[in-house]
């Protein structure tokens, strides 16, 4: 972005933008190279990560993987690293010192630059902690280990840091408030005000796949009944095929969304149509401007969007149906969580940095 449009964006005049770019220079946040000239109006520069300036580690656990970036004011990914999470161990805690001494490598070759961490994972996280993840079993894991002198450090549900992400980068830029759903071995997401993450008092909330809108008997993993996530999981596919529960029920879902055959088609219209019902429920008692649909979400939308919407617009309250709150496939897709670790961590450091 250039000087010029950054004040105008701020709103803020000429002069008072020269001296606000020269401190947060001085405070080696930003520098300025020279805009390419387009023939129009006065020269102007363009605003661009100080290269002194902080950076934060972004790390993001999947059921599987786990994944590491190195992210720059702005978003810019600067460096990466990835693995896989050698579960043969079944002992978190021997996964996560790995994982460690790689992410000790990559702040080292910035010398001091890192200066948060966030980290999400696909579980239930309190104070930092992971509380619950049913595909990981590593109840009571403090991931703060992870870096433990970290200046600031954010540890999340990779569906509410998704919700993050999408509201500061996605397609949810702009909204005033922002429902997120992601589906994934369960269905977890976030409300988004203002752009600040609704996370509950210890941060346990948005699990919305544990609201009971199956209204079956069907036991959850959570050890609740009739939860929403359970009736549109993998191992809901699987009951409506008639088939064994899939050991993978994320793998097995992927697989039934890719097949082409009858049976297969309607049982992915039945769970979209699941799908489209509960968020209808949930924009009746929140009144989003907006829903995102993220991880699996995004190929039901694809797949089945018309039973998906049927069932959206027949579960809203009538007066909503003329003008319904668009259903959006997230723009971030599988990076949100990882984008949304990076953007809660630059949030618990902006107050720290010099300005
Ligand atoms: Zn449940």
């Amino acid at each position: 972005m250039t000087r010029a449009d950054a004040a105008r964006r701020v709103g803020i005049g000429t002069g008072a933008a020269t001296e606000l770019v020269a401190r947060l220079t001085a405070a080696e946040l930003i520098s300025e190279r020279p805009a390419e000239p387009t023939g129009r109006g006065r020269p102007t520069t363009v605003l661009q990560p100080h290269p002194r300036g902080p950076l934060v580690l972004a790390v993001a656990f999947a059921h599987e993987t786990w994944r590491a970036e190195v992210v720059q004011l702005g978003g810019e990914v600067v460096a990466c690293d990835a693995g896989d999470l050698d579960r043969a161990y079944g002992d978190g805690e021997r996964v996560v010192l790995e994982v460690r001494d790689r992410l000790t490598k990559l702040r080292r070759r910035f010398r001091g630059r890192i200066r948060g961490m966030g980290v999400s994972v696909p579980g239930l996280v309190a104070m930092d902690r992971l509380v619950e993840a049913s595909t990981l079993n590593w109840p009571g894991l403090d991931l703060g280990v992870l870096w433990p002198k970290a200046p600031v450090t954010a540890v999340g549900n990779d569906a509410t840091f998704a919700a993050s992400a999408e509201s500061r980068r996605g397609a949810a830029v702009g909204a005033s408030v922002a429902l997120h759903v992601r589906v994934d071995a369960g269905l977890g997401g976030a409300l988004v005000e203002s752009g600040r993450v609704l996370t509950g008092a210890v941060g346990l909330g948005g699990e919305f796949g544990h609201v009971p809108f199956a209204g079956d008997d069907v036991e959850c993993p959570c050890g609740a009944r009739g939860c929403w996530g359970a009736s549109l999981d993998g191992s809901a596919l699987a009951r409506l095929l008639g088939r064994p529960v899939p050991a993978d029920p994320v793998a097995y879902a992927r697989r039934v969304l890719a097949s082409d055959g009858a049976e297969e088609r309607r049982a992915v219209e039945v769970v979209a149509a699941r799908l489209g019902r509960g968020i209808a429920g949930l924009v009746n008692a929140v009144d989003p401007d907006l829903v995102t649909v993220g991880g699996l979400g995004v190929d039901y939308l694809a797949s089945a969007s018309r039973a998906l919407d049927d069932a959206y617009l027949a579960g809203l309250m009538a007066f909503r149906r003329a003008d319904p709150p668009p259903v959006l496939a997230a723009e971030l897709r599988e990076g949100g969580p990882v984008a949304g670790a990076a953007e809660e961590a630059w949030t618990r450091l902006w107050p720290l940095l010099p300005t």
